[in-house]
């Protein structure tokens, strides 16, 4: 199988944690005969500085080409004050756009084995197990009706949902759920917008189509509590973009650390995979990043374009097992006595576990 992926490193710890992620993919291709073919490509606050522009055209038409794009992540505060359709945050949104995919998919886990590095105690925490489906296209950040006035005494920014863009992420919602443990909250703040109250309207009229999967809704005020005191009660969560990030980084506290944090983004005409952290300039360059949000994305990548379910998952189960075995990198550190890891010795360590994953399925296959 040829399989084509493009890799947008970017910019801070960016190139630090997609090298890990390639690392894992590599191995799983070189194990199951598959031709993977990885091309890198400028992107972000490192493109601008190279190209002038922080998403240029041989960019966009390598991404266009593949079979799928494998993001690091973009920013740094020497691009704070560029203007906007300079800076790396722009190029991130005309990436999106271009690639067209309108569900965010962020899976949250709480490992046991670092449960404690979370700021919530561990028996809140300790087994669960949610998915942010977020809609990723429409809302506050995209709509162009937006600006300030001319003197700087007033700025605005407008949020809208058609009833075509609700119903295609409630459709991925509930199918998702069906994966899962087929339960779903729908978040919205309808006591006060009226795009949430046609939120609500349209996710309740597609829930008809899914009699399988229980359905809740919650004023994202209310969401925003619920999980950081009782996440287990969560299996999908459905929301719009804004409420989507805000409520997605709220959860990196329940696995413990927002490097742990793997995204999907799907729906497009090329999906894209990417770790939920930004470029982290203040720990950028020191081999100290967490890279498992990044080969988390790569499982995802197996699973949603690759339809490699089982390896996807295998990938899954070496986070699982590096974590299990003790090592940390210094995010996950907090509180305990063992050696901590570097970065790129994380990555060994998965393409160690998922090495001898394969060999053994292999070794029993060849019984
Ligand atoms: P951030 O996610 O980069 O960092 C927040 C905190 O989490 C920092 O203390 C950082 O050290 C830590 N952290 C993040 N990822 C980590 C990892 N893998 N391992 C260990 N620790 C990790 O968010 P920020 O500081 O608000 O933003 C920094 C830059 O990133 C800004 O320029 C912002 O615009 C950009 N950003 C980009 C994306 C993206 O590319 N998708 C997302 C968010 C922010």
């Amino acid at each position: 199988m040829k399989f084509k992926i493009t890799v947008l490193s970017g910019d801070g710890i960016g190139p630090e944690v997609t090298a890990e992620a390639v690392r894992v993919l590599r191995i799983m291709a070189e194990f199951c005969g598959y031709d993977f073919r990885f091309q890198e490509k400028p992107f972000g606050g490192a493109a601008y500085k190279a190209h002038g522009s922080p998403f240029p055209r041989p960019t966009l038409e390598a991404c266009l080409e593949s079979d799928a794009v494998l993001l690091g992540a973009v920013g740094a505060p020497e691009f704070d004050r560029l203007p906007r359709q300079h800076r790396p945050e722009t190029g991130l949104l005309q990436l999106r756009t271009a690639l067209g995919g309108y569900a965010n998919l962020r899976p949250v886990i709480s490992y046991k084995p670092i449960a404690d590095c979370s700021p919530l105690q561990s028996s809140v925490v300790d087994g669960a197990n949610i998915l942010v489906v977020r809609e990723l296209l429409g809302g506050l950040y995209f709509d162009e009706r937006r600006g300030f006035e001319p003197d700087h005494s007033r700025a605005f920014n407008t949020m809208s949902y058609s009833v075509g863009e609700i119903e295609r992420i409630a459709h991925v919602g509930f199918q998702e759920a069906r994966r899962r443990r087929r339960k779903l909250t729908s978040v919205d703040k309808a006591n006060v917008l009226e795009t949430s109250q046609l939120w609500r309207e349209v996710v309740g009229r597609v829930a008809a189509e899914y009699p399988d999967v229980k359905l809740d809704h919650m004023y994202v005020d209310a969401c925003a509590m619920h999980l950081v005191s009782d996440p287990r009660r969560f299996d999908v969560i459905l929301t719009e973009n804004l409420f989507g990030d805000i409520l997605s980084d709220e959860s990196a506290v329940i696995t413990g650390s927002l490097g742990m944090l793997a995204s999907a983004t799907i729906g497009g005409t090329v999906n894209l995979y990417e770790p939920v952290h930004g470029s982290a300039p203040d720990i950028a360059g020191r081999s100290i990043a967490n890279p498992l949000g990044a080969i988390g994305s790569a499982a995802l990548l197996l699973r949603y374009s690759a339809h490699m379910e089982q390896e996807a998952q295998d990938i899954e189960c070496a986070i699982r097992c590096v974590l299990d075995a003790g090592y940390r990198t210094a995010d996950l550190a907090r509180g305990h006595s063992r050696a901590v890891v570097t970065t790129s010795e994380m990555g060994a360590q998965v393409e160690k576990v998922v090495a001898d994953i394969l060999d053994s399925r292999h070794a029993y296959h060849a019984v």
